[in-house]
């Protein structure tokens, strides 16, 4: 009898049900998705490629500053597209920056690498279990005087484009950590970054935290989402008390608004 009834209720269930979690965040140009399936066995492909799934069915993909008009998001088979909402990124000029910040000397190029060794490290080697809640709050109260993406042009000279936000507060303000993480990088004085903090916030991705004044935290130390973890400065390549906070998903550089806009799943 017990079996019957399983048999008779189990199959036509089953052959309705989706695969297909609720995917949450941002499906456009800087934007982060992510979602959880019922388990970590499920096999998510984007564009025909394996995307990888913590042990808790977690799963995450940002699309970066650049990227096509639609993707095909497959779960156990089943396939969805969802078209991906271009940006317009603004030129952005800069002047009054030390020369020196702008056209290193040769002395400083080493210092340089070397900086960049240690921010690239902390985007390969974090927890892969998701530290992060629900949700995103902005690490400082103040003006946003830099956008994501842009294209900047400091005295004069072409650079690289703009992965983060800037956000200015007096020289002292308080900053929080935005969500859930661990501290992973602390660094007093890095060449363009200034006083330096990276929280992990799990599963390859990471914040980072320029230009400080004063860091309040410990490399390795937990964080909760709203903890201080420092105060707003100028250190580094910067012409005004700001935070630069950049977003990361392993290389890829994410918009930190595209993050403080939507509710992730838990
Ligand atoms: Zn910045």
């Amino acid at each position: 009898m017990i079996i019957i009834f399983w048999f008779v209720f189990y199959i036509p269930i089953n052959l309705l049900a989706s695969d297909f979690p609720d995917i949450f965040g941002c499906f456009c140009e800087g934007g982060i998705i992510t979602g959880r399936l019922e388990s970590k066995d499920k096999v998510i492909t984007i564009d025909g490629k394996r995307i990888r799934v913590s042990e808790e069915g977690d799963f995450i993909f940002a699309f970066g500053r650049k990227f096509k008009e639609a993707i095909t998001i497959s779960i156990n088979g089943e396939s969805k597209k969802y078209e991906i909402e271009d940006k317009t990124y603004k030129k952005e000029i800069i002047r009054g920056l030390p020369s020196r910040k702008v056209e290193p000397k040769k002395e400083d190029i080493k210092k340089i690498q070397s900086d960049q060794k240690k921010i690239k490290l902390t985007k390969t080697v974090g927890e892969t279990k998701k530290l992060f809640g629900k949700t995103f709050l902005i690490p400082v109260d103040g003006r946003i005087s830099g956008v994501y993406g842009s294209q900047r042009i400091l005295n004069s000279k072409p650079r690289s484009t703009h992965k983060g936000i800037d956000i200015a507060a007096p020289k002292g303000t308080k900053i929080y950590a935005p969500s859930n993480g661990r501290i992973i990088l602390i660094e007093e004085d890095m060449f363009f970054t200034g006083k330096t903090v990276i929280i992990d916030h799990g599963m390859g991705l990471i914040s980072i935290f320029a230009h400080l004044n004063d860091i309040y935290i410990r490399p390795g130390q937990l964080v909760e989402k709203g903890m201080e973890v420092g105060e707003v400065g100028m250190s580094g390549r910067a012409t005004g008390p700001h935070l630069h906070w950049g977003v990361y998903l392993e290389n890829i550089s994410v918009d930190p608004m595209a993050l403080l806009k939507f509710k992730f799943t838990n």
